[in-house]
């Protein structure tokens, strides 16, 4: 996996380098939870993704997977207050169900952003009231800003530029592309491909030339036919996407409920024959993306020093030995000269010699 690494099962923590963009997995699962022996290896809760990235705190849809993220931060509020930035793609039940379940909510301290598609705050104020919620969203002791947004909406998080799309899918969703320094990530999810018709061409933009698009593959390719108008995808049409748009790895996401792990990691096997970047997605799978690039632009920098002065090493080295030998040389005729000389003065002397004699 080039220019990013994957770890497992990791917590929530900023990544010390800004550069960096870190995506973690809380939730994989579409629809419904899915607890149970046969998905415990790939995850049960519903869609949910964390981004940290440019020191911002960035969640991508509140599924049940959102619940754990919250007890992790629970620990970190004693400390700090937390701010934290909450995209919602659309609002159908296993992209919210994690909203009242989540720890921060219910703590001064934290401060949300919530953005999501037109029918956000209504849709969570009814999530959150009685008789099926005992608290009122009304009544939460955080600082809650909520914004709806048309999509194709763009905006920044800090330094990270957001911009958006519509997918297609029952009612509507929108499709996420965070980027930062060059670093993307794509978030589409829910989204149904048109079968017979290649990629949308505005997904594909969306998608341009990013590290890690994370797409919705709920359905087998022989399973979609049966399941036109669901609004969901197959791993095949994810590769055709990550082709048309330079993607360098795809995370398979939205599992069915009824998949079981080893038929997740089947479809893991299948994508891979078709494009060998596509993993798919587990709870509590991280990558790192920004690293790996930043790392080598470093060392070409360091090597390119160390060129510079190795030549110019050379050419001290190279300018002391000529120094050495034009010193050599010098030497060397000043004593050839004297040499010369006293071979002179060792001649007989033709005058003396005349007297002597
Ligand atoms: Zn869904
Ligand atoms: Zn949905």
């Amino acid at each position: 996996m080039s220019g990013s690494r994957s770890k497992s099962r990791s917590k929530s923590k900023t990544p010390v380098d800004p550069r960096v963009m870190r995506i973690r997995f809380l939730g994989v699962r579409g629809s419904i939870p899915s607890p149970g022996a046969t998905t415990a290896h790939v995850g049960g809760n519903t869609s949910c993704v964390e981004v940290l990235a440019g020191g911002q705190r960035i969640v991508l849809d509140g599924g049940t997977g959102l619940r754990r993220l919250g007890l992790e931060l629970g620990l970190e509020l004693v400390r700090r207050p937390i701010q934290l930035h909450l995209l919602f793609g659309h609002l159908h039940w296993d992209h919210i169900q994690g909203v009242p379940f989540f720890g921060p909510l219910y703590q001064p301290g934290c401060t949300v952003s919530l953005v999501g598609p037109v029918g956000l705050g209504q849709t969570l104020r009814q999530q959150m009231s009685v008789p099926s919620f005992p608290v009122e969203l009304s009544r939460l002791p955080s600082q809650l800003c909520l914004t709806e947004i048309p999509p194709g909406f763009t905006f920044s998080i800090g330094p990270v530029a957001v911009s958006t799309t519509a997918l297609h899918h029952p009612g509507g969703a929108i499709g996420y592309r965070l980027e930062l320094e060059g670093q993307v990530v794509v978030h589409a999810c829910d989204h149904e491909h048109t079968a017979g018709q290649g990629p949308d061409p505005r997904l594909v933009e969306l998608a341009r030339g990013a590290g890690v698009l994370i797409y919705d593959a709920q359905y087998l390719p022989e399973e979609h036919p049966g399941k036109v108008g669901w609004g969901h995808s197959t791993f095949a049409q994810g590769v055709e996407l990550a082709l048309a748009a330079g993607v360098r790895q795809l995370l398979l996401t939205h599992h069915d409920p009824g998949r079981r792990d080893e038929e997740v990691a089947e479809i893991e096997r299948r994508a891979r024959l078709l494009f060998p970047g596509a993993s798919a997605a587990r709870e509590g799978m991280v990558l790192e993306l920004g690293r790996g690039e930043a790392g080598r632009r470093e060392e070409r920098a360091r090597r390119a020093v160390e060129a510079v002065e190795a030549a110019e090493a050379v050419e001290a080295v190279e300018a002391a030995e000529a120094a050495e030998a034009a010193e050599a040389a010098e030497a060397a005729e000043a004593a050839e000269a004297a040499e010369a000389a006293e071979a002179a003065e060792a001649l007989p002397c033709p005058r003396r010699r005349a007297g002597v004699r």
